[in-house]
């Protein structure tokens, strides 16, 4: 039996959290195109007969400038720390941006075995590949070098059956039905965060956070529970855009959050109730981002 931990680490964007949901099987850990979606240290847990991977996804690497991104960035390095397995993943399909460097830092520094994942081949020529391939081989840090499509899955038994490979012997450390360290509320303010994301544009990605006000589960038995949660935002402005033209938006937001919820929790009906609140310099207030589960 093989048992080990992996953290997966790169630029915001390059494909981390779809890699990860993908090996699992699970939506644990929300996807958008936009960047700073991930904001807390998410673990996800791949059992096979003959092994246990626990996952560390990460937030995107960049540099700090919010005392929320000071806090994601000591979640990335905490991740590093204990790991068998680094995955440095890279966009292929984009060109490499002065960002990689720093990222390419903190992987030298990492004493933990190491594979690089150029992401998002369905999107590129292969011949494309090959510049990218040689360039990092010549940083000589690499076990191994695979190029791959988080999204097709093309590749990613490969990567699979070489992380299986280069894990240590060991017994798991979780019961098998054990996916995720996330629990069921903040995996629901994640999925309306989610939906925030994919209908908005510009700066609200770094500026919405989602709150959870109520969760009422005293009729779960008979397959319902009421949801209530706070969109916060920064400014007014931001505010009038998440309600949408007479209130469209956010009912919207809500509906698609709704499906996705009553899917994760198992239960016939959510009853969803969203408000949006102008809530200034969350980003750097301790104990909202408790709250919220960042760092
Ligand atoms: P993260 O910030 O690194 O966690 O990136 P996400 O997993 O949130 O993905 C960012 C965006 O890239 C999303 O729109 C994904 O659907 C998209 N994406 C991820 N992997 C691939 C891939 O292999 N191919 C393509 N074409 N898109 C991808
Ligand atoms: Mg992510």
């Amino acid at each position: 039996m093989k048992f080990g931990l992996a953290a997966i680490i790169g630029r915001p964007n390059v494909g981390k959290s779809t890699l990860i949901n993908g090996l699992i099987g699970t939506k644990i850990s929300i996807v958008s195109d936009k960047p700073q979606t991930t904001r807390a240290r998410t673990l996800g847990v791949l059992n096979r007969p003959d092994a246990q991977i626990v996952f560390v996804d990460t937030p995107g690497i960049h540099r700090p400038g919010y005392r929320m991104n000071e806090r994601m960035m000591a979640e990335v390095e905490e991740a590093m720390r204990e790991v068998d397995l680094l995955l440095h993943m890279v966009d292929a399909s984009e060109r490499l941006g002065k960002g990689e460097q720093y990222v390419l830092e903190m992987v030298r520094f990492a004493k933990a075995r190491k594979f690089l994942l150029l992401n998002k081949v369905d999107k590129i020529n292969k011949a494309k590949v090959l510049p990218v391939i040689e360039t990092f081989s010549r940083e000589g840090l690499y076990d191994e070098i695979f190029p791959l499509s988080a999204l097709t899955g093309e590749n990613v038994d490969l990567l699979l059956e070489a992380m299986v490979r280069i894990m240590p012997e060991g017994q798991p450390m979780y019961p098998p039905e054990y996916l995720t360290n996330q629990n069921e509320r903040f995996l629901v303010a994640e999925i309306i965060r989610e939906k925030v994301l994919h209908h908005t544009r510009q700066e609200l990605p770094y500026t919405t956070a989602v709150l959870l006000e109520e969760f009422d589960e005293s009729r779960r038995t008979e397959g319902f529970v009421r949801i209530t949660a706070s969109i916060l935002v920064e400014k007014d402005g931001q505010k009038k855009i998440v309600i949408g033209r007479g209130g469209q938006l956010v009912k919207q937001i809500g509906v698609e959050a709704r499906k996705e919820i009553e899917d994760l929790l198992e239960v016939r009906q959510i009853f969803l109730g969203l408000n949006v609140k102008v809530e200034p310099g969350w980003r750097n207030r301790d104990p909202l981002l408790d709250a919220l589960g960042v760092g």
